[in-house]
């Protein structure tokens, strides 16, 4: 299987180039040439496998370039039962008559991150290992809290990689940012940036395509490579899970073999979703996309009306992890829909980033309305539903997730389309432990240490706390740098002693 570039089709790259580079030279992003093709016949045949052989089954088709030995590698190392809390690795759990929650926050940071960048760091090994012999990958993450501590927990101390991470200072919970600033491991730097996500975001893009800063670390034999969703070694294990849920489902009895099912995602910088649109396109029965925004619901926006604009206020809200305005996966889904123009992609970006937005044409959007449903919640009824599952169905969800939840109940209530539906499920409520705990106790509690708030939600609710998060108590802080984001690149440099 080839990939090409969103902004110009005449690239074409095997899977292990575009995970090594990431990004395509001229800044676009790389997708499949093709999809694989998944009868009823093979999902049924994935229904009584593991994860592990459900992920190796998916992937196979995606990284053709690898070998057997070398897809076994990366799968097992990555989901090896031991970095789970849950052996079903990501379980899908029933809620409430056709409400299933697919957990996807089992793993060793707690949030759905790890479901691909515990596997990225071995697909980028191996990658690099084919195409960029010798060289020393240098991973640079933007992060809106989740992705910083997934990727360094991924990373950390693997040969011949070293990684990077900006947060946005004031724009993280306080768990998020203990989790970061006390990461172990000889190769790994946390700063914070004075800025919010997209700013990081926007700085991290501009550095990776700079030649000059480039060519200084090809000197000293390194190169950038990218763990944000705009890799497709990112994206690819993600589109693994809703497979498995489907499977899961069936295992259940909840739904017959070929039964259309509903997918609703919490979304930020739609890489979640558009792994769902590819588990779709290759024939996985999954009727309606359900994108759920929080307060800045610029995609909510979009999907109901096409036209695209982040010129707009910013919240910073309880579900920091979605705290975007420009989503950059987007970019993808739109060159599929425009029949893979990557022309009109080109011009569509250069709108974006010159005036903030964008608009595209009816047969378009159609074309996007026919595949997504959209909506969004508010703090305050984001609030309301975590009381209310938790009341109602004894279910604790953490903020992102009751996003997503409080869409769903929107989608159903206005659309009439009550279908079995798999809800995603991406933190742990005890990464949010303060704004949870708020929404289930009236009693004013003591929030100022974060550990006792945990405590007090774990008294509350039974709900396990993750060993991963109890352990964060007795770490030592490693990282206080914290820079502007004009100043970003001298930070590299001196993060990286060059
Ligand atoms: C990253 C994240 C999201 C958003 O996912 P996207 O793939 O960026 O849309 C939602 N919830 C949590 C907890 C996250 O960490």
């Amino acid at each position: 299987m080839l990939y090409t570039s969103t902004r110009n089709n005449s690239i074409k790259v095997s899977a292990s180039q575009a995970i090594a580079q990431g990004i395509s030279e001229e800044g676009g992003l790389f997708v499949p040439c093709s999809l694989p093709d998944f009868s009823l016949d093979k999902i049924n045949s994935m229904v009584e496998m593991n994860y592990i052989n459900r992920a190796k089954t998916v992937l196979r088709e995606f990284l053709t370039d690898f070998s057997e030995e070398e897809l076994d590698y990366c799968v097992c190392g990555a989901y090896a039962a031991e970095k789970f809390s849950s052996d079903k690795i990501a379980p899908t759990v029933n809620v409430n008559k056709n409400e299933n929650i697919l957990e996807l926050w089992h793993g060793p940071t707690c949030a759905f991150k790890d479901m691909a960048l515990q596997l990225l760091p071995y697909l980028m090994t191996v990658s690099a290992k084919k195409t960029a012999d010798g060289k020393t990958i240098v991973i640079l993450v933007a992060t809106s809290g989740d992705t910083g501590k997934a990727a360094l927990e991924g990373f950390k101390d693997v040969d011949n990689t070293k990684i990077l991470v900006f947060y946005p200072a004031l724009g993280v919970s306080p768990m998020q940012k203990l989790q970061m600033v006390t990461q172990e491991g000889e190769n790994v730097a946390v700063c914070a940036i004075e800025g919010n996500f997209d700013d990081a975001q926007s700085a991290v893009k501009s550095i990776f395509t700079n030649n000059d800063i480039k060519n200084e670390l090809a000197q000293k034999n390194m190169m950038f490579s990218s763990a944000n969703s705009i890799n497709w070694g990112r994206l690819v294990p993600q589109i693994v899970y809703y497979f498995s849920a489907y499977c899961d489902l069936i295992e259940q009895k909840r739904i017959n073999l070929g039964d259309e099912i509903n997918v609703v995602v919490p979304t930020g910088n739609f890489g979640n979703i558009l792994a769902a649109y590819y588990a779709k396109r290759m024939g996985l029965p999954i009727k309606k996309l359900v994108c759920a925004s929080n307060s800045n619901n610029v995609l909510t926006d979009f999907i109901n009306s096409g036209k695209y604009d982040k010129n707009r206020d910013f919240y910073t809200t309880t579900s920091p992890s979605m705290d975007i305005l420009i989503s950059s996966n987007l970019e993808r889904l739109l060159y599929h829909v425009s029949g893979e123009n990557a022309d009109m992609i080109k011009s569509l970006m250069s709108s974006l980033s010159d005036e903030g937005k964008y608009e595209i044409g009816e047969e378009m959007l159609s074309k996007i309305k026919e595949l997504f449903a959209a909506g969004f919640a508010d703090e305050n009824s984001v609030k309301q539903t975590i009381k209310e599952q938790f009341e109602s169905f004894g279910y604790l969800c953490d903020t992102h997730t009751a996003v997503a939840v409080k869409v769903y109940e929107d989608y159903v209530s206005n659309s009439g389309d009550d279908i079995v539906s798999v809800i995603d499920s991406t933190a742990s409520p005890y990464k949010f432990s303060k704004s949870v705990l708020s929404a289930i106790s009236e009693e004013n509690s003591d929030i100022s240490d974060e550990f006792k708030t945990v405590d007090e939600l774990n008294e509350k609710t039974g709900a396990p706390v993750p060993d991963p998060l109890k352990a964060l108590k007795d770490k030592k802080i490693r990282f206080e740098n914290i820079c502007s984001k004009e100043n970003m690149s001298e930070m590299v440099f001196n993060l990286l002693n060059i």
